[in-house]
């Protein structure tokens, strides 16, 4: 499909709404109205800068993609979304052209509206069972949920900071949350706004988690959610940085020495896995998270200003499927890398990443290599990466997730010049404070075991988000942080 610019979307919106304003519309009407596509930079340009690729939805637009919406009474979309957004209240204001109303609407229930509707994967969640999606048999023909929820906060936001939640008087209660990335910022708003006193622990220098250190700039600027980490701040949560729970100060410790009465735990799932490959330690082999962090966290890409070093390479190969391999491979682009080869062991159909991610990498042009997987990695004599030995796959019978399984195709190797490896394939939750706290479940996999409300096995201890899900999403961690705040106070009113 050929890019359309962001002038030609508008216009197209601006002839529909013209067609449509005032008028109230049939649902016949509203299923014949084009989905609004979101206006992004032109690939052979962003894929140069790290400026946000999309760059969201005039008022026509936002309010002729509202017009699609059914307003279906039994609001399949509200049941798909983790914090249970009142999608069609919010849709019909933006509809009306009442934006602050929108904005309130979708403030009642989510915290961080302007990054959910930037990365939450809308087509496996509220929109995945959208009656307009299912009605064309095309998920991303529904109504664009997340785009809406998008332009409503962006409006909100640059119109003046949101108002803040009211917080109740002081209870003289102390409450330490341990991790800042969504759960902890969920589980810290809502604590706060019962009235006790909330310090959020960070183990790096800057607060944001994943949204921050991983997710990078030109899919969500970190302003954005700056803004929300100063919203807490001017709640009145208390922020630490470079303070490691386990190391800086054991987790017990918070509760017995330094008279905190309820801990939350969201540390994440920052432990990158390997492929346990030979030539796995060359020079120039990264973790998806070390080579984003670099970037996203220490502003690599900036080498007039960045003290950070990265690894200057012109072929770089990324090994996983997922949103974390699509993020490294478009960052590759942005650090300078002519050719960017992803390998991926099944076939684009089983990809975990986003359709979107997907569709933008390879428009930037990215070469994806699907149903091939690095066997080893090459070094040449100064222990630098200089090729990739590939096996190729075929797919076997389906595997324990429902996914046909690759199955090697034996003497299949062949070798692709190479100078940079990043090994995207997954993470595992950060093994430290289970380690250092005693008596702590975790289960075989290392994420902490909680109850339904998020508690755990010691008493006055909460955890959730990828800690105890694994490596999961944005609206799921904070989904799990509202519950666990739930539970928090309650626990501590009794
Ligand atoms: P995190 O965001 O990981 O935050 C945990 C925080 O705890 C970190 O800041 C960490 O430094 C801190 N910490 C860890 N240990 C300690 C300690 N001992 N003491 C003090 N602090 C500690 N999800 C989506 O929905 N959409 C996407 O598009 C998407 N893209 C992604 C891209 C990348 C590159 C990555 C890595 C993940 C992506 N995800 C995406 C997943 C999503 O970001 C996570 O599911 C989510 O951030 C989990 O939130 P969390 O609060 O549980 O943990
Ligand atoms: Fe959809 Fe995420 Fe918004 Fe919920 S928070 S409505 S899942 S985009
Ligand atoms: Fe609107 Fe789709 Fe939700 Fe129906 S399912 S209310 S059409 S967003």
């Amino acid at each position: 499909m050929s890019h359309r610019t962001k002038e030609e979307l508008a216009k197209q919106a601006d002839e529909i709404w013209s067609g449509i304003a005032g008028r109230v519309l049939t649902p016949k009407e509203r299923m014949a109205i084009p989905s609004q596509e979101m206006p992004t930079q032109e690939p052979e340009v962003r894929c140069r800068n790290m400026l946000e690729v999309a760059t969201g939805f005039t008022e026509a637009q936002a309010r002729v993609e509202a017009s699609r919406c059914l307003q279906c009474k039994n609001a399949p979309c509200i049941k798909d979304c983790p914090v249970a957004i009142n999608i069609p209240g919010f849709i019909a204001e933006v509809a009306a052209g009442n934006f602050d109303a929108a904005a309130s609407v979708i403030l009642r229930t989510s915290i961080l509206p302007a990054i959910c509707g930037r990365v939450c994967p809308q087509e496996t969640q509220c929109q995945m069972n959208c009656t307009v999606g299912k009605a064309k048999k095309d998920v991303n023909q529904g109504v664009g949920i997340g785009r809406l929820e998008r332009f409503v906060a962006d409006w909100k936001r640059e119109r003046g900071t949101p108002d803040l939640p009211v917080v109740k008087p002081a209870t003289g209660k102390k409450v330490a949350v341990v991790g800042s990335g969504p759960a902890g910022i969920t589980v810290a708003a809502d604590v706060r706004r019962e009235g006790h006193d909330v310090t959020m622990f960070e183990a790096f220098h800057k607060t944001g988690g994943v949204l921050v250190y991983g997710i990078p700039e030109f899919r969500l600027p970190k302003a954005i959610v700056q803004k929300e980490i100063d919203a807490l701040v001017a709640m009145g949560v208390k922020v630490e940085t470079n303070f490691v729970v386990g190391r800086t100060r054991k987790l017990k410790d918070l509760l017995a020495k330094d008279g905190f009465d309820a801990v939350f735990i969201g540390s994440g799932a920052g432990l990158p896995k390997f492929m346990n490959i030979e030539g796995e330690n060359l020079v120039g082999v990264f973790a998806a998270n070390e080579y984003l962090t670099r970037a996203n966290l220490m502003k690599a890409y900036d080498l007039d200003q960045s003290q950070t070093p990265y690894y200057a390479a012109k072929r770089v190969a990324v090994l996983g499927g997922g949103n974390v391999a699509m993020d490294a491979a478009r960052m590759a682009l942005r650090l300078g890398a002519e050719e960017v080869h992803l390998f991926y062991r099944r076939t684009e159909l089983e990809m975990p990443a986003r359709i979107e991610e997907v569709a933008h990498a390879k428009e930037e042009g990215v070469r994806f290599h699907t149903l091939r997987n690095a066997s080893r990695i090459l070094g040449d004599e100064q222990g630098r990466v200089r090729a990739l030995v590939c096996l190729k796959y075929e797919l076997g019978e389906p595997d324990a997730s429902g996914r046909r399984s690759p199955v090697e195709i034996k003497g299949s190797e062949y070798e692709v010049p190479i100078d940079a490896v990043v090994v995207a394939i997954g993470n595992d939750s950060n093994p430290l404070i289970p380690a250092t706290t005693q008596g702590l479940a975790v289960n075989k996999r290392g994420n902490i075991v909680t109850d339904a409300d998020g508690k755990t096995s010691l008493d006055a201890v909460y955890a959730g988000g990828d800690i105890v899900l694994g490596a999961a999403t944005v609206i799921l961690a904070m989904g799990e942080g509202r519950k666990a705040a739930a539970a928090i106070n309650t626990y501590l009113a009794r």
